[in-house]
C-alpha cells in the first residue's frame, strides 16, 4: 500500500514530530496555514473516521485534546479550528485519516466552519430530521 502517512508512521518519510504514543502520531503540517498547524493521525491505516475501530477513535480524540492543550499552553492562541476533510469532495488529499489542529488568533483573517460551504437544503428541518433521526 502506498500511503504517505503510513510511510511517516514507519519513519520512511521524516516529519516534525509533535507527539507520539502507542497508537497516535502528531506532526507539523508541511504547508502550515497557521502557526502550529498540526496533523494528528492514528498509526492504524484508516481512510476515514468511519473506518477506524471505536477504541482507536477514542484514543485518537484524547490525543487531539492533549495536543490542543499543549499548543494552547505554548503558543497562546485565541482559539482553534479542529477538523477533518473527509473524502475528496470535502478536500481530503491524503487517504489516511487525519485531524487538523489550527490555532487561531484575533484578526488573523481566517473564517469558520461556516465558510467552508454554502449549500443550504431546499427541505425543511422537519423533513430532514425524518431522514436522519437516529
Ligand atoms: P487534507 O487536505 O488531506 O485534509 O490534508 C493533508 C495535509 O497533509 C495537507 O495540509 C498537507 O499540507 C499535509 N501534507 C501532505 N504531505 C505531507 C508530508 O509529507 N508531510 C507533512 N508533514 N504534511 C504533509
Ligand atoms: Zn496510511
Amino acid at each position: 500500500m502506498d500511503c504517505l502517512f503510513c510511510k511517516i508512521v514507519k519513519g520512511e518519510i521524516p516529519c516534525h514530530k509533535v507527539y507520539e504514543d502507542g497508537n497516535t502520531l502528531a506532526f507539523l503540517d508541511i504547508n502550515p496555514i497557521t502557526k502550529g498547524h498540526t496533523v494528528v493521525i492514528p498509526k492504524f491505516h484508516a481512510e476515514t473516521l468511519l473506518d477506524l475501530p471505536d477504541d482507536l477513535v477514542a484514543e485518537l480524540f484524547l490525543a487531539v485534546k492533549k495536543i490542543t492543550q499543549n499548543i494552547k499552553d505554548k503558543l497562546n492562541p485565541d482559539g482553534f479550528n479542529i477538523g477533518i476533510n473527509m473524502r475528496k469532495v470535502a478536500g481530503q488529499a491524503v487517504d489516511h485519516l487525519h485531524i487538523h489542529i489550527l490555532p487561531r488568533w484575533q484578526d488573523d483573517g481566517g473564517g469558520s466552519v461556516h465558510t467552508i460551504i454554502h449549500n443550504p437544503p431546499k427541505q425543511s428541518l422537519e423533513e430532514i430530521l425524518k431522514e436522519i433521526r437516529m
